[in-house]
């Protein structure tokens, strides 16, 4: 029985604490088959479902997971994993806190040697979960890299089986936890949230998060990711340096027109901006506006629409 009516409940008053629990963990047996596996290069995958995209790396004994989406939906994901290998998964890498990309760590932390995020995705994450009851609490990353100061850039080298893994953390950009994960034998780079393709990029202004850090990490990659690299955004398709450029002068678009429109207000920012010139990302109203979008840029507001 999965779904407990009020009668139910009001049947059941002795043993609600119990049943509330076993709702919450019942969840998950319900595997929805939601992931499709896409081949990014020789042992690395995405995997998309339903929030923030899915990397998976294979190594030569090991695998290596990039972000989780939800609780609900992570049986269906380890069976997604196994489509492409039987391989224990050593490490979750989780690219920043938000919920589509941390919620399967309660699940996955018992499948992992170790969950791996930046210092603050696991210090808003412990904050998050003191509001929930205990049994709701767990999967925080126990390997954290950089510090509390988000400006601090910080790196760590996996070297897995022969094969090298590379977290970086390059500042405040869409959160104060970002984390990029690079394979370079395979050319390949995980840029987390840091990348939005075909909707607008959301940065959790009230999450540390910074539009001017967003463009300089952007910026930054361009500069060196070789030439044919794929990317794996936070959201949207995989893709290449040809659209991370385009992603770069986008940005610098918004952030010089904001510049250049000193005392405006983000409305009045959005409606002087030639957006018809940017179909790659396109607003969407119940995520990230135009509006939203300048006034995350100019370092206010939450960087999405206000809620309904
Ligand atoms: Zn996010």
């Amino acid at each position: 029985m999965r779904v407990l009516t009020t009668a139910g409940f009001s049947l059941l008053a002795g043993a609600l604490p119990f049943a509330a629990h076993a709702a919450h963990r019942a969840a998950p047996v319900e595997a929805p088959k939601v992931h499709k596996v896409e081949k990014v290069a020789e042992n690395v995958y995405c995997i998309f479902g339903q929030g923030g995209n899915i990397g998976l790396i294979v190594t030569a004994k090991h695998a290596v997971l990039i972000d989780d989406q939800f609780e609900r939906i992570a049986p269906g994901l380890l069976e997604a994993v196994r489509s492409v290998t039987d391989k224990p998964i050593k490490y979750l890498v989780n690219t920043h806190g938000h919920p589509d990309h941390v919620g399967g760590n309660v699940v996955l932390e018992k499948q992992v040697s170790a969950i791996i995020a930046h210092a603050n995705v696991r210090k808003r994450m412990v904050t998050e979960q003191a509001k929930l009851e205990p049994a709701k609490r767990g999967g925080l990353p126990e390997l954290a890299l950089g510090s509390e100061d988000a400006q601090e850039r910080a790196r760590l080298n996996l070297h897995l089986d022969g094969t090298e893994i590379h977290l970086l953390h390059l500042g405040p950009g869409h959160t104060d936890g970002d984390v990029m994960v690079g394979v370079p034998a395979a050319l390949v780079m995980h840029m987390g949230d840091l990348f939005f393709l075909g909707m607008l990029p959301y940065v959790d202004v009230q999450g540390g998060g910074s539009f001017d850090g967003l463009a300089a990490q952007v910026a930054a990659v361009a500069s060196w990711i070789p030439d044919g690299a794929r990317i794996i955004p936070g959201h949207g398709p995989v893709c290449g340096k040809k659209e991370l450029l385009r992603y770069r002068d986008f940005l610098l678009a918004v952030q010089t027109h904001a510049k250049a429109n000193p005392g405006k207000d983000a409305a009045a920012l959005a409606a002087g901006f030639d957006t018809a010139a940017w179909p790659e990302w396109k607003p969407r109203p119940d995520f990230v506006t135009w509006e939203s979008l300048f006034s995350a840029a100019l370092g206010k507001g939450t960087g999405r629409a206000a809620r309904p």
